[in-house]
C-alpha cells in the first residue's frame, strides 16, 4: 500500500468537440464518481474546457488544460493565459512530448510555464521521457535528468509538492508498446525521485506522485499501478473511451 493518493488524468489530446465532449463526459460522469481516493482529472481540448468545467462543477473530477502559455496576457496570437486556463481549470499538462516534438516546446519554456502555473495556484502535470533513439542509446537517466533539473529549476519547495510528474517514453505514447511495468519503475526510482530530491529534498520526492503514461488501457494499467514508485496514469488513446477510463481509474484504486 502506498501512501500517495492515486492519480489517473485523461489527455484527450486535439479530439472531441465541445458537443462530442459533453457526450463524452456525461458517459463516464456517473461511474467515476463512485471510484473514491483517487484524484480524477479530464482534460479536454480549450474549445470543450467550459463544458466540462460546467458538467463537473461540484463533482471530485478536476478539469484540465492541455497547455498554456507562460506570459501574463499581450501579442501572443493563438496563446491562452495562465489566468484564462485558470478560470475554468485546476490542473494543466506541461511539457507533453507532442509539443516539444510539433511546436519547439524546450525545457526552459516549460519551466517557465511552471513558474507561471505556480503563480496562478494551479496544478501541474509536468511530461518528461525519451524518444526511441535515446531509449536505445541507453540515454534515458541522462535524458530525463536533464529534463527534470532543467523543467523544475527555481521553484518554491511550498509549491513542489503539488507537482506531478508524468513519465512518459515517448516511444510508448500512442504507439500501443507501452513499457514495461518494471521499466518505468526503475525510471522513477532511479532517476525522477532522486532528481526530486536533489531539487527539493526527500520528503517531497518521497511524496510527489509520479504517473506513467504511454499506452495504457485497462489491460495493463495494473502491470503498472502494482509498481512501488508509480501512483497513476496520463492516459491519452484510452480515456477517449469511457468504458476504459472509468476501468482504469478503478484499477488505480489501493
Ligand atoms: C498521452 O497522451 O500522454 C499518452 C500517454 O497517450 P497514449 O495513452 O495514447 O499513449
Amino acid at each position: 500500500m502506498k501512501n500517495r493518493k492515486p492519480f489517473v488524468a485523461g489527455n484527450w489530446k486535439m479530439n472531441k468537440t465541445a458537443a462530442e465532449a459533453r457526450e463524452l463526459v456525461a458517459a463516464m460522469l456517473a461511474p467515476l464518481r463512485e471510484l473514491g481516493g483517487v484524484e480524477k482529472v479530464l482534460c479536454p481540448p480549450f474549445t470543450s474546457i467550459p463544458a466540462l468545467s460546467a458538467a463537473l462543477a461540484g463533482t471530485d473530477i478536476g478539469v484540465g488544460a492541455q497547455n498554456m502559455h507562460w506570459g501574463e496576457k499581450g501579442a501572443f496570437t493563438g496563446e491562452l493565459a495562465p489566468s484564462m486556463v485558470k478560470e475554468f481549470c485546476k490542473y494543466v499538462i506541461l511539457g507533453h512530448s507532442e509539443r516539444r516534438a510539433y511546436f519547439g516546446e524546450t525545457d526552459e519554456g516549460v519551466n517557465r510555464k511552471l513558474h507561471a502555473a505556480m503563480k496562478f495556484d494551479l496544478t501541474p502535470i509536468v511530461c518528461v521521457g525519451e524518444t526511441l533513439d535515446q531509449y536505445e542509446a541507453g540515454l534515458t537517466g541522462e535524458v530525463v535528468s536533464r529534463q527534470m533539473q532543467a523543467g523544475l529549476a527555481d521553484v518554491e519547495s511550498t509549491f513542489a509538492s503539488r507537482i506531478v510528474i508524468a513519465y512518459e517514453p515517448v516511444w510508448a505514447i500512442g504507439t500501443g508498446k507501452a513499457s514495461s511495468g518494471e521499466n518505468a519503475n526503475g525510471v522513477v526510482k532511479q532517476v525522477i525521485r532522486p532528481a526530486i530530491s536533489g531539487l527539493f529534498g526527500d520528503t517531497i520526492a518521497q511524496s510527489a506522485r509520479v504517473l506513467y503514461g504511454g499506452s495504457v488501457t485497462a489491460a495493463n494499467a495494473t502491470e503498472f499501478f502494482s509498481q512501488p514508485e508509480i501512483d497513476g496514469a496520463l492516459v491519452g488513446g484510452a480515456s477517449l473511451k469511457a468504458d476504459e477510463f472509468v476501468a482504469i481509474v478503478k484499477l488505480s484504486q489501493q
